[in-house]
C-alpha cells in the first residue's frame, strides 16, 4: 500500500546561514544535512554578536549551534598571548573533550586551534600548548580558574565566552568560579548561556553577565503528539562505542518485517548499512548524498520487501509513507521532540501498531523525558537483550516455524528419512538433530555481551566530575568507606526496618550492599532519591529496597549496577559518604 515517493531535495539549511563557506564544506563531510532547531534559532543572532540564553540539552546539537558562530570570531594572525578569542565553559572533563574535538572538526580548514583544560591532567603540558597560541580554549572551571590565578592563560582579547551546560555547572558548586572567570574576561564580549533547565539561579547570572540576551527555548513548542498512542515506546541506554552490536542484537530479537533505521549523519547512515548488511540484513542507505532516482529505487526495493532495512537521516526520509513499517528505530536521539514524534509517526500506521525504538547514550536521557513529555506516552527504558535472551528466542522462532510446517504438511519425503533411521535411534533424537542441523549457521556473527550503562571511558555526567574539587572528593569517599561499618553477618532472623517492594522489575536485577540504614534515619525514599537524581534515572529503573539497622539492599538493573555504585560513592546520602558495593550475599 505505498503511496508516495520520498521527493524532497536535500536541504542546504548550512549554506543559508551565511557561515564560512570552509565551515559549511567540514559539515558537509561530516555528513550533515541540516541544521537542528537549536543551530536555526541560535546561529543567526550569535553570528550578529548578539548575547543569548538557549535552553537544550545534550544531543539537541548544542555544541555546534555555539561553535560555528565562534569559528566567524577568532584572532587567527595575533600573537600567541593575544590569540584566544574564545572560552568555553564546561562542567566535565568529558564534555572539554567532546567539544574541543568538535570544533577542531568543525573549524580544521580555517586553521582554528582549540584546546580543551581540564583537572586531573598535567598542568606543564597544558601550559605548553596555551604558550602555542589556541583560538578556543574549553575548560572546566576549577581548572580555568587556577591557571588565570597562575597568569598562564591570556584573556585579554576573548570576544566570546559561552557557558555550556550552565544548570549542570551550578549543581556542582561553581557559581563562584564562574563569577571569577568571567571577570577575568574583558568586559566588552559575547556571552552564550546554554542550559538543559534554566531554574532561577540560571536567570540570576543571565541577569548579571548577559546583555539583552537573545532567549531560546526550544521545547517550549507545542508539537502534535498525533497518532503515537498506538506506537510502543522504548528505549536503551548504551554507550557509544557499543551502538552498532546493540543495534545488531536488538533487531535479532525483535526480527522486524520492515524498519526505518535513523541516523543524524550521511556518514553514519554508510557505516550502520554496510554493517547491518555484513550481519545478515537487507538494509539499504536513504540520505541526501544520493540522487533522487538511486532514493526512487532504494524506496521501491523497500516498499516491495525486498529490503527490510530502511536506514536513513531524517531530511532523505521526510514525507516517506510506506504502511507496513514495523518498527522505527532512532539510533542517534533525534535533536528535538518534533522530529521524536515525526520519526515514530512512519510505523503504527493504517491501523496496525507499531514500535519505536530509540539508542541513547547514558547522558541523552534527559531527552527522553522531554519526549515522554510531548507524546504523553512513557517510554520504557530496557536492557540490551543478553545472549541468553536472544537464544531463548531463536529457540522460540524455531518452535514457531516446526509448528508452520507440521501444519502445512507436505512431508511424506521427509517421513522416508526419519523412518529410516528410526531403526536406529530414538525418534526424540532424531527430531533434535534434525532441529541442530537446521539451525547450524544462523549465528555466524560471534556474540559478545553488550554493556546497557556508560563504561568508564564514557561516564555519566553526573560522576564525571573532574576538576580538583572532586579529587578532593576523593579522598574523602576513600575515607568514608574505610569508616563504614559492616555487619559481621547477616540480620537473620530479624526483620528489617522498612521494605519498598518496587515496581516488578523488567530487567535483570543485581543486588547493591548501601552501608547506611534505619541508624542514619535511611528511609527508602533516600535511596531512590539518591540513585534517580544523581543518575538521571526513572524509579521504575529501581527495585525492591530492604533496609536494616546499619545497611541497606537495593535491586538495580544489572547493566547499570556499576554505574550506579560508582555514583552513590562520590555522593552525599545524608549528608554522610557511605560504602557501595554489590552484596555478597545475593
Ligand atoms: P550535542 O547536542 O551538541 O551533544 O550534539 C549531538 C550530536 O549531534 C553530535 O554527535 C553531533 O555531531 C551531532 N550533530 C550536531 N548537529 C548536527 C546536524 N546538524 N546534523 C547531524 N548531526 C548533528
Amino acid at each position: 500500500m505505498s503511496t508516495r515517493p520520498a521527493s524532497e531535495a536535500p536541504s542546504t539549511g548550512f549554506a543559508s546561514l551565511d557561515l564560512d563557506p570552509k565551515v559549511v564544506a567540514a559539515l558537509t563531510a561530516l555528513g550533515y544535512e541540516e541544521p537542528t532547531p537549536i543551530q536555526l534559532a541560535a546561529i543567526p543572532p550569535l553570528l550578529a554578536g548578539r548575547d543569548v540564553l538557549a535552553q537544550a540539552a545534550t544531543g539537541t546539537g548544542k555544541t555546534a549551534a555555539f561553535a560555528l558562530p565562534l569559528l566567524h570570531r577568532l584572532n587567527l594572525d595575533a600573537p600567541p598571548r593575544e590569540r584566544t578569542a574564545a572560552l568555553v565553559l564546561v562542567p566535565t572533563r568529558e564534555l572539554a573533550m567532546q567539544v574541543a574535538e568538535a570544533i577542531h572538526r568543525y573549524g580544521k580548514a580555517l586553521g582554528a586551534v582549540a584546546v580543551p583544560i581540564y583537572g586531573g591532567a598535567s598542568m606543564e603540558s597544558q601550559i605548553r600548548s596555551l604558550k602555542r597560541g589556541v583560538d578556543v580554549i574549553i575548560a572546566t572551571p576549577g581548572r580555568a580558574l587556577d591557571h588565570i590565578r597562575r597568569k598562564t592563560v591570556h584573556l585579554a582579547a576573548v570576544r566570546t565566552v559561552v557557558l555550556d551546560e550552565a544548570d549542570e555547572m551550578l549543581d556542582m558548586g561553581f557559581a563562584e568560579d564562574l563569577e571569577a572567570i568571567l571577570s577575568a574576561t574583558p568586559k566588552e564580549k559575547q556571552v552564550a548561556l546554554f542550559s538543559a533547565t534554566l531554574p532561577p539561579r540560571i536567570a540570576a547570572i543571565a541577569r548579571t553577565h548577559l546583555r539583552d540576551p537573545h532567549v531560546i527555548r526550544i521545547d517550549a513548542a507545542a508539537v502534535k503528539a498525533g497518532n503515537t498512542a498506538k506506537v510502543r515506546q522504548v528505549a536503551y541506554l548504551v554507550p557509544r562505542a557499543h551502538k552498532m552490536a546493540a543495534l545488531g542484537r536488538i533487531l535479532d530479537v525483535e526480527q522486524p518485517k520492515a524498519a526505518i533505521v535513523f541516523c543524524r549523519t550521511r556518514t553514519e547512515v554508510d557505516e550502520l548499512t554496510e554493517t547491518m548488511n555484513g550481519r545478515g540484513f537487507h538494509a539499504e542507505a536513504l540520505h541526501g548524498g544520493l540522487s533522487q532516482e538511486q532514493r526512487d529505487r532504494v524506496m521501491k526495493r523497500f516498499r516491495a520487501h525486498t529490503s527490510e532495512l530502511l536506514i536513513a537521516t531524517d531530511v532523505a526520509a521526510r514525507g516517506l509513507d510506506v504502511s507496513h513499517v514495523s518498527h522505527v528505530v532512532n539510533y542517534d536521539v533525534p535533536s528535538a521532540a518534533e522530529a521524536y514524534v515525526h520519526r515514530i509517526g512512519r510505523t503504527g500506521r493504517a491501523g496496525r501498531t507499531g514500535m519505536a525504538i530509540t539508542l541513547a547514550e547514558p547522558r541523552e536521557h534527559r531527552m527522553l523525558k522531554n519526549f515522554e513529555r510531548v507524546t504523553g506516552v512513557a517510554i520504557e527504558t530496557l536492557a540490551v537483550p543478553t545472549v541468553a535472551d536472544l537464544k531463548a528466542r531463536r529457540m522460540e522462532l524455531t518452535q514457531a516455524t516446526i509448528r508452520e510446517v507440521i501444519l502445512v504438511g507436505d512431508l511424506d519425503i521427509w517421513r522416508g528419512v526419519v523412518a529410516a533411521l528410526a531403526d536406529e535411534f530414538e525418534l526424540m533424537d532424531i527430531a533434535a538433530a534434525a532441529m541442530k542441523h537446521g539451525a547450524a549457521g544462523s549465528d555466524e556473527v560471534k556474540q559478545e555481551e553488550i554493556p546497557t550503562s556508560a563504561s568508564p571511558r564514557e561516564k555519566h555526567p553526573a560522576r564525571a566530575r573532574d576538576d580538583e574539587r572532586s579529587l578532593k572528593r576523593e579522598d574523602k569517599t576513600a575515607r568514608g568507606a574505610a569508616e563504614a561499618v559492616r555487619p559481621a553477618a547477616g540480620p537473620a532472623g530479624k526483620t528489617p526496618a522498612a521494605k519498598r517492594s518496587g515496581p516488578k522489575p523488567g530487567w535483570e536485577s543485581a543486588k547493591l550492599y548501601v552501608g547506611a540504614g534505619r541508624k542514619l534515619k535511611i528511609r527508602p525514599g533516600d535511596l531512590v532519591g539518591a540513585i534517580t537524581n544523581e543518575m538521571g534515572l526513572d524509579s521504575t529503573m529501581i527495585g525492591a529496597i530492604t533496609i536494616w539497622d546499619r545497611h541497606s539492599i537495593v535491586e538495580v538493573p544489572e547493566s547499570l549496577a556499576d554505574d550506579i555504585i560508582r555514583t552513590l560513592m562520590a555522593t552525599s546520602i545524608k549528608g554522610k559518604r557511605v560504602l557501595v558495593r554489590r552484596d555478597r550475599a545475593g
